[in-house]
């Protein structure tokens, strides 16, 4: 028996994004990558839908390599780095980018004066010595010369979204504190509503099929991506026992609505 269920999404295959995931806490299996998946999740429902997610060590030249390489893919338009950019020397992401930017850091005034008054806002409640910034807090002031500082509603980390060269649109590297927690209120009101906006949505559809052995879909797969070469199909086999489900995706709707039709007519019926 089959169910269908239907998500609004956007496939865009010429826009991507990258995530680039930071922290030798989530390498060594400390930290599990929620924020990825996270952010995947809501940047499937945006033009820029996540086309790599890579994890590196907090090391200057891992950072940078892997940024300088998404750089230098034109069809990735978005590159975010997620993590490493707290007070502490194990903090390396924006030195790191500066350096794969070719840019100087230099300390943002602005960011500076904030960081004064969280310090002496801690400082009055008691839970830091002094009222002045320590070197710890002055590091997280200091951004790649032509960054764009966003309001970080939630912590003192800035958040950042650097202009990256580009012959036809606008491409950004948006940079994001790696605490779960402010990530996503920085994500949903600094970054999507400015930097991920605009384009089509489209529909994904999934059928949920009990009883079939997930192989027996091989041949009508295989058909399906021939015929409809619009329409990306992914079988996914559930934790119970038996159940699979069956989702696609495709930037044009008339495409997506007969590949699924084709499916649902031609599934192999249950055997169990
Ligand atoms: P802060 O400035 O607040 O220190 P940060 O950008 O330096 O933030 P990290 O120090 O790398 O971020 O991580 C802060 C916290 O967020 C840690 O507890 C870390 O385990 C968690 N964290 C880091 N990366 C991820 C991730 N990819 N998914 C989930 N949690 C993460
Ligand atoms: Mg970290």
């Amino acid at each position: 028996m089959e169910q269908l269920r239907c998500q609004k999404g956007c496939l865009n295959v010429t826009q991507a994004s990258w995530i680039v995931a930071i922290g030798d806490e989530v390498l060594s299996g400390h930290t599990l990558d929620t924020n990825s998946n996270w952010l995947a999740e809501r940047l499937r429902e945006t033009p820029f839908p996540v086309a790599r997610i890579i994890v590196v060590p907090d090391r200057d030249a891992e950072i940078e390599e892997v940024v300088s390489a998404a750089m230098d893919r034109s069809g990735v338009a978005r590159i975010f780095c997620c993590g490493g950019l707290g007070p502490t020397p194990d903090d390396r992401t924006v030195p790191a980018l500066a350096r794969a930017l070719g840019v100087a850091l230099v300390e943002d005034p602005a960011t500076m004066d904030r960081i004064r008054v969280r310090v002496r806002r801690l400082h009055e409640k008691g839970r830091v010595p002094s009222p002045d910034p320590n070197p710890g807090n002055r590091k997280m002031a200091l951004i790649p010369a032509g960054a764009m500082v966003l309001r970080n509603p939630v912590g003192m980390a800035p958040p950042l979204a650097i202009p990256l060269p580009s012959a036809a649109d606008q491409r950004w590297l948006l940079v994001l504190p790696g605490v779960p927690r402010e990530l996503r209120v920085i994500v949903d009101q600094e970054m999507i509503p400015s930097f991920c906006d605009g384009g089509r949505a489209v529909t994904y559809l999934e059928a949920q099929f009990q009883g079939v052995p997930e192989s027996q879909f091989f041949a009508l797969l295989s058909h399906l991506a021939e015929a409809h070469p619009a329409v990306r199909f992914g079988s996914y086999p559930q934790a119970q026992p038996g159940t699979v489900i069956i989702r696609a995706g495709s930037s044009e709707p008339t495409a997506l609505d007969r590949a699924m039709a084709e499916l649902l007519e031609r599934a192999p019926k249950p055997s169990l």
